[in-house]
C-alpha cells in the first residue's frame, strides 16, 4: 500500500472504544449538522472507519404481512385507514408458508435481515401467534428477524423475545416537538414506553425517522438528539426520506435538500457510532450520487427489494450496480 493511505478497514479495535454518548443535546447535534459540509462529513468519516468497514453494507428486506387499514393517522402513511385515498387496499395477516417463501428468497438474493411489517396499532392476541410463528420459521432459514408491530406491552415484548426475535422496528418518526403535527393517535411518549419494553425485553431496538415531513432545522436535530439520548442507542437507526404518496396529508410536502439529507446521515453516525445508520424509504427519489454521499457520510444498511411496504424501493439490481461501481460490497454481518 502506498505511503499516506489508510486501511479501508480498522475496526479491530472497535471493542476498546469509549461506550458511545447518550447525553447528546439538541444544540449540539444543530451544532454538527451546521458545520462546513467537509468537516462534517471528515467527523462522520472517521467515527465511521473506527467502528466498521467503510466498504461494507448490511442488507435488509422488509415485507409487510399485514397492509393497510391501520387504525392510526399517521400523516405520512397510505396505510392509514384514515387517508381514504392513500390507494393502499386493506388485507388480511399473510399465511405463515407464505411469508417463509418470501424469506427464502430473500435470503438466496443475499438479505442477513428479514423484517416483516404489520399495519397495528398494537398486536391482538391470536396475531401474535401467527407472528411468533413466523419468526420461528424465518429464524429457522438462517436470517435474522425484525417485527413492526405498533405498540407493545411488556407482555407482547417477552412473547416475542421468547419466539427469538432479534430486532424491533418502532420509529421515534421526528422531534418531540414536530410530533403532534404529524400523528394524533399515539404519543411520543408511548413510543417511548414501547421501546423501552423491547430494551427491557432484552430484543435489539430498530428505531429511526422520517425527514421531509415538513419540519425545521431545529426539529430535525430534536429529532437525532431524541435517538441519541435513549438510554441505549438503537442497534439500527433507519432514517427516511418522506415519500410523498398521493392521498396522504403530506403528499404536497416541501421536498429535501439531498445535501441537507446527508448532513442528517452524518449526524445520526456522529452521534450513535456503534449503530447501523441505515438509507431506508425514500431511495427512489434519491439520485446515485446522494445515495453515495449517504454511504461516505456513515449510512451502511439498505433495504433491498422490490416493495418497502407499500412504497416503491430501487431495484436490487440498481443497488448492485452502484455498490459494483463504488467498490463497495454487502455483508451478511451482524446488525
Ligand atoms: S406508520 Fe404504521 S402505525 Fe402509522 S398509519 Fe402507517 S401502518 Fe399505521
Amino acid at each position: 500500500m502506498p505511503d499516506g493511505v489508510i486501511p479501508a478497514t480498522s475496526p479491530h479495535h472497535a471493542a476498546s472504544l469509549p461506550q458511545p454518548r447518550t447525553d447528546w443535546t439538541r444544540d449540539e447535534v444543530a451544532a454538527l449538522i451546521a458545520l462546513p459540509f467537509p468537516e462534517l462529513m471528515f467527523q462522520a468519516q472517521s467515527v465511521h472507519r473506527a467502528r466498521f468497514d467503510p466498504t461494507e453494507i448490511q442488507i435488509s428486506t422488509l415485507l409487510s404481512i399485514k397492509t393497510g387499514g391501520c387504525p392510526e393517522d399517521c400523516a405520512y402513511c397510505p396505510q392509514s385507514a384514515m387517508h381514504e385515498d392513500g390507494g393502499v387496499k386493506a388485507s388480511r395477516l399473510m399465511a405463515v408458508e407464505a411469508v417463509l417463501k418470501e424469506a427464502r428468497a430473500a435470503r438466496d438474493a443475499g438479505a442477513a435481515r428479514f423484517c416483516m411489517g404489520a399495519a397495528w396499532r398494537s398486536p391482538k392476541e391470536h396475531d401474535l401467534d401467527t407472528v411468533c410463528a413466523m419468526i420461528e420459521g424465518v429464524k429457522g432459514l438462517g436470517l435474522e428477524t425484525c417485527v413492526t408491530l405498533g405498540m407493545l406491552d411488556d407482555r407482547q415484548a417477552g412473547r416475542l423475545r421468547d419466539a427469538g426475535l432479534d430486532y424491533y422496528n418502532h420509529n421515534l418518526d421526528t422531534s418531540p416537538e414536530h410530533y403532534g403535527a404529524i400523528i394524533s393517535t399515539r404519543t411520543y411518549q408511548d413510543r417511548l414506553d414501547t421501546l423501552a419494553h423491547v430494551r427491557d425485553a432484552g430484543i435489539n431496538v430498530c428505531c429511526g425517522g422520517i425527514v421531509g415531513m415538513g419540519e425545521d432545522d431545529s426539529d430535525r436535530a430534536g429529532l437525532i438528539a431524541s435517538l441519541a439520548s435513549l438510554p441505549k442507542h438503537p442497534e439500527s437507526v433507519p432514517i427516511n426520506l418522506l415519500v410523498r404518496v398521493a392521498g396522504t396529508p403530506l403528499a404536497q410536502a416541501e421536498p429535501v435538500d439531498p445535501i441537507d439529507f446527508v448532513r442528517i446521515i452524518a449526524a445520526a453516525r456522529i452521534t450513535m457510532p456503534a449503530s447501523r445508520v441505515r438509507l431506508a424509504a425514500g431511495r427512489e427519489d434519491m439520485t446515485d450520487e446522494a445515495q453515495t454521499l449517504c454511504f461516505l457520510a456513515g449510512a451502511n444498511s439498505i433495504f433491498y427489494g422490490e416493495k418497502l411496504l407499500t412504497t416503491p424501493n430501487p431495484e436490487a439490481s440498481r443497488d448492485a450496480r452502484l455498490l459494483a461501481r463504488l467498490g463497495m460490497h454487502t455483508s451478511l454481518s451482524q446488525h
